[in-house]
């Protein structure tokens, strides 16, 4: 792949990924930053670090990753360290935060369920320090690495072990928010890309791709705060189902967002708006 004694911008040259990729893991696997490949374009890469070069672009070839073999994704102009323990964070959520900031009054509560990296809440907490974010996921591979990823942005976020609401009590929340798994079993592209790589527990319910968002959607009710927002990501052909859902369940307001991609990715709702505890019947 790589001519023994050649320099960083001849290796750059050779590599077989595209520009963007070829560019990142020289960087990650030589330790250099991204202007080094200008200042230092006719320095003569070591056979080890050809080697080293060789093997990660190898990995990636084979399918992995490009975020699992650099252990980082930026997000919400965010870094964030990802493991084969957590989604990779996509750039197609950064509109439930969106949503979720605009939502968030000052010093209220904000819930993040199936955090995984901490995407979500971490994001959320940077933005609105004085915000009161809890993020929950059962993995506790997952909230470790989400904990890392608040320390390391100074988000102040605490973090719950538990399965959806089962260990949330009766706390109540001003805004509930969630990218749970929803891709229906058997989707092919499970089996494609970087989906391949990611826990499979946090892209599909193994069903229909609805078994979480209805549990979500069921218990919210019992965690929001009067006028509270309930804030789905969901599939590209979900929508009309999850807002059928929050209707069902007594919810207000109800709406759809679209994505970058222009497909309608988060619905939500408000529940109990100026009805007081009457509605609060699970
Ligand atoms: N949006 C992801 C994808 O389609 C799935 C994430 C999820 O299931 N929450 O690749």
């Amino acid at each position: 792949m790589i001519a023994p004694g050649s320099t960083l911008a001849q290796a750059r040259q050779a590599l077989p990924l595209d520009p963007l990729e070829n560019r990142i893991l020289l960087c990650h696997a030589l330790h250099l930053p991204r202007v080094a490949l200008i200042t230092q374009s006719e320095r003569v890469l070591t056979d080890a670090e050809a080697a080293q070069v060789t093997a990660l672009v190898q990995r990636r070839l084979d399918g992995e990753p490009i975020a699992y073999i650099t252990g980082e994704r930026e997000f919400f102009g965010l870094s964030f360290r990802v493991t084969p323990a957590v989604l990779i964070p996509r750039p197609d959520t950064e509109l439930i935060v969106e949503l979720a900031l605009e939502r968030a009054a000052p010093r209220s509560r904000l819930l993040d369920m199936g955090t995984g990296s901490g995407a979500i809440a971490v994001a959320v907490a940077s933005n609105r320090p004085y915000l009161d974010v809890t993020a929950l996921d059962v993995s506790e591979a997952a909230l470790a690495i989400a904990s890392e990823n608040a320390a390391a942005n100074g988000a102040r976020v605490r973090f719950l072990q538990s399965d959806w609401f089962a260990a949330v009590g009766d706390e109540r929340f001003g805004v509930i928010a969630s990218n749970p798994p929803y891709i229906v079993a058997g989707d092919r592209h499970l089996a494609e890309g970087d989906l391949r790589f990611e826990p499979i527990d946090a892209l599909t319910d193994h069903g229909d791709g609805l078994a979480a968002l209805r549990t979500i959607v069921d218990g919210a009710p019992q965690h929001l705060e009067d006028g509270g927002w309930l804030l789905l990501e969901h599939g590209y052909d979900q929508a009309a189902a999850v807002r059928a859902l929050l209707k069902a369940r007594g919810f207000d307001e109800i709406g759809s967002w679209r994505d970058l991609g222009n497909i309608e990715r988060v619905t939500g709702g408000r529940f109990g708006i100026d009805r007081g505890d009457d509605r609060r019947i699970s």
